[in-house]
């Protein structure tokens, strides 16, 4: 008992400690996504009385006006995602969260097992953290039992199996491991922007959002020249989830190799 409060004590500090760490060693790539929203802002303002004064011209004013509203709404998500990470956003709500979790590293076979895929320097792989049990007992209870990972920490469910209903731990599961850490993959890379592109899809599409056609159709959207990054996050999750699971059974796992290598390429 005393010795798993103190290892409580111990993460929790540690959750602190990464919020001035992260101001300072983030601060480059946070502050360069943020001055490069501004600039695109800043060009949109000053082009958009010529295009409003051609969509008049042309008739079409209210299709215009729409298309305005929607890429300034997408705009203003961008701006306060990245507002938030520079103060450090992700490192408070992460401390505050895991004050009522239980959070655990990586294991050294966990590890072993993900960094092929992600590479060995795309990912602050100590840092991240499994949350298991306390409040999240409650939030699975409402979203259906849906591991998801927010910034660096993976939040996995118990499940019942069996007649029982014996409570099995779901970090056995290394596909799924995979499918979370490509979120936090996504997150280290384009910032705090990929959970509301992730909830966006998930709402919009009443959580069909994960389908991508599987392997016969990957081969054809790389022959066609779609990218990993026109995939949306839930798609992006699932593919490399799918590549590992082809890849620990032997089977064919060509068609995800493209992707796989722009993923490694950051290329999101
Ligand atoms: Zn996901």
């Amino acid at each position: 008992m005393f010795f798993s409060i103190l290892y409580w004590l111990k993460e929790r500090l540690r959750d602190a400690w990464l919020w001035p760490l992260n101001l300072v060693r983030d601060f480059p790539a946070r502050s360069g996504r943020l001055l490069n929203t501004l600039l695109v802002g800043g060009k949109a303002a000053l082009y958009a009385p010529i295009f409003l004064g051609q969509a008049v011209w042309l008739g079409q004013l209210r299709r215009q006006v729409r298309h305005a509203a929607r890429q300034t709404g997408i705009w203003l998500h961008l701006f306060l995602v990245q507002l938030f990470d520079l103060v450090g956003g992700p490192e408070i709500c992460q401390f505050v969260m895991h004050l009522g979790m239980h959070t655990t590293p990586l294991t050294a076979a966990e590890m072993t097992a993900v960094q092929p895929i992600f590479g060995p320097h795309n990912l602050r792989y100590q840092d991240v953290r499994i949350a298991q049990g306390g409040i999240l007992h409650l939030i699975f209870r409402y979203n259906g039992g849906l591991a998801f990972a927010t910034w660096y920490t993976i939040h996995l469910p118990v499940k019942r199996e069996g007649g029982e209903g014996t409570a099995v731990s779901t970090r056995q599961n290394l596909p799924l491991l995979v499918h979370e850490l490509t979120h936090v993959f996504q997150y280290h890379h384009v910032g705090s922007r990929y959970l509301g592109e992730a909830i966006y899809y998930l709402i919009t599409t009443n959580r069909n959002c994960y389908q991508y056609g599987g392997p016969a159709k990957l081969r054809a959207c790389y022959q066609q020249g779609k990218h990993f990054r026109h995939f949306n996050r839930e798609q992006q999750a699932q593919i490399i989830q799918d590549y590992f699971t082809h890849h620990c059974q032997s089977q064919d796992t060509a068609a995800y190799e493209p992707f796989l290598v722009q993923l490694r390429q950051q290329e999101l």
